[in-house]
C-alpha cells in the first residue's frame, strides 16, 4: 500500500511564455497541474510510495496528467479515465511582467466527476496518511462526497488525516467553504492553512493564536503557512516557527502544496516536529525558486543545494 494516500483535480496548465496579452495570440507552454497530485510528486521525490486517485479526460491532457504522474512514481490505479468529458484546463496570462491573470476551464469537466466510488478503501485504510485539501470539496457534490468518505474511512482505519485548507474564493464564498471545510477540520490531524484561510473559522488574528484555536477543533498539529515570512506550527503544548528559506523567488505558484509535501514526508520519515517544518521550509523554497507548480521539488539528495547538508533518512 502507498504511504501517501490523496484525492482530487489535475487540469492542463496553458501558460504564457511571455508577458502580454494573451487575447492578440500569443506562444504559450503546455503543462498541468493538481494541488493534490503535487502533494503527491513532492512526496514520492522524497523517497515514499503515494498514490493519487482523479479523474481526467481520454484526451492529451489527461494523458499529460497520467503519464507525468507516472514517471515520478505515483501510484494512479485508482485514477479514471472519462471518456466523453474533457480534462479541465487553467490559461495563465502573464499580463504584464509580474501580473498574472489566470482563467479556468474545470466547471463540469473531468476531474469535477470524482465520486466516492473511485476510492480503493481498502487502500486508504493500508496507507499512513491521507491528503485532502479543500479545493476538491468545492468542484461538486459528488467530490465533496468523495473527501467526505475519505476522511470518515481514514479516521476508522486510524491513517492520519492531513488537511489543508485551500480556500479557493473563485469556487465558492466564504460562508459556504467555512460550513463545509469546518464539517472536515474535526477529523484532520494535521491541518494547513494561511492566515485569511484560518479566518474561516478562528476570529485570532495572530499567527500563533489562530494555530492554537484550529487545534481546539481537534488537529493534533495547526500548521501556518506564512509565505516568505516562513511558517508556524502549534502541536499540543509546543509552538515552532520557522524562517522561509532564503531564495530568488521566480514563481509563487506551488509554494504552500511543495511545504506540504515536505513536511507530510518528515512525518513518514518519523520525524520530529522541528524537522518536519525545516523539510517542509526547503520544499516551500525549492517550488518558489522554479517555473511550473511541482516541476521544481526537490528530490532527498538536492536538498544540500539549497543548504540543508544534514536532512536524511
Ligand atoms: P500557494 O497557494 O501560492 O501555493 P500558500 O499560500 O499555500 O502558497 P505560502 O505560505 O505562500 O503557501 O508558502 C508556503 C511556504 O513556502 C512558506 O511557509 C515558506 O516556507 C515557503 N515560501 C513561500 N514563499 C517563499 C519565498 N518567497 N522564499 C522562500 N520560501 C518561500
Amino acid at each position: 500500500p502507498p504511504a501517501l494516500f490523496t484525492l482530487g483535480e489535475a487540469m492542463a496548465v496553458a501558460a504564457a511564455i511571455q508577458p502580454g496579452p494573451l487575447a492578440t495570440g500569443a506562444p504559450l507552454r503546455l503543462g498541468w497541474a493538481g494541488a493534490e497530485a503535487t502533494v503527491a510528486i513532492g512526496v514520492s521525490r522524497l523517497g515514499h510510495r503515494a498514490a493519487w486517485t482523479g479523474r481526467t479526460g481520454e484526451d492529451a491532457a489527461g494523458a499529460m496528467v497520467l503519464a507525468g504522474l507516472r514517471a515520478e512514481g505515483v501510484d494512479v490505479s485508482g485514477a479514471r479515465t472519462e471518456p466523453a468529458v474533457p480534462t479541465g484546463l487553467m490559461l495563465r496570462e502573464r499580463r504584464t511582467a509580474d501580473r498574472l491573470r489566470v482563467t479556468y476551464y474545470r466547471a463540469g469537466l473531468a476531474g469535477s466527476r470524482l465520486a466516492p466510488g473511485d476510492l480503493d478503501e481498502v487502500r486508504l485504510a493500508g496507507s499512513r496518511i491521507l491528503h485532502v485539501t479543500g479545493i476538491t470539496p468545492a468542484l461538486s457534490a459528488t467530490a465533496r462526497a468523495a473527501v467526505e468518505r475519505a476522511v470518515v474511512v481514514a479516521r476508522a482505519a486510524g491513517v492520519t488525516v492531513s488537511f489543508d485548507v485551500n480556500h479557493r474564493e473563485r469556487l465558492w464564498s466564504r460562508a459556504e467553504a467555512a460550513e463545509v471545510l469546518g464539517r472536515l477540520l474535526p477529523y484532520a490531524d494535521i491541518v494547513f492553512a494561511g492566515p485569511e484561510e484560518a479566518t474561516l473559522f478562528v476570529p485570532e488574528d495572530q499567527p500563533d493564536r489562530m494555530a492554537r484555536a484550529l487545534t481546539r477543533f481537534g488537529p493534533g498539529q495547526a500548521v501556518l503557512k506564512l509565505g516568505a515570512r516562513g511558517a508556524l506550527v502549534v502541536a499540543g503544548d509546543e509552538v515552532h516557527v520557522q524562517d522561509a528559506v532564503p531564495v530568488t523567488a521566480v514563481d509563487p505558484v506551488g509554494a504552500g502544496d511543495a511545504f506540504v509535501s515536505g513536511y507530510l514526508a518528515a512525518v513518514l520519515d518519523g520525524s520530529p516536529v522541528r524537522e518536519r517544518l525545516r523539510l517542509a521550509a526547503l520544499c516551500g523554497a525549492f517550488a518558489v525558486s522554479v517555473p511550473g507548480d511541482w516541476e521544481g521539488l526537490p528530490r532527498r539528495a538536492e536538498l544540500a543545494l539549497l543548504g540543508a547538508q544534514d536532512i536524511s533518512r
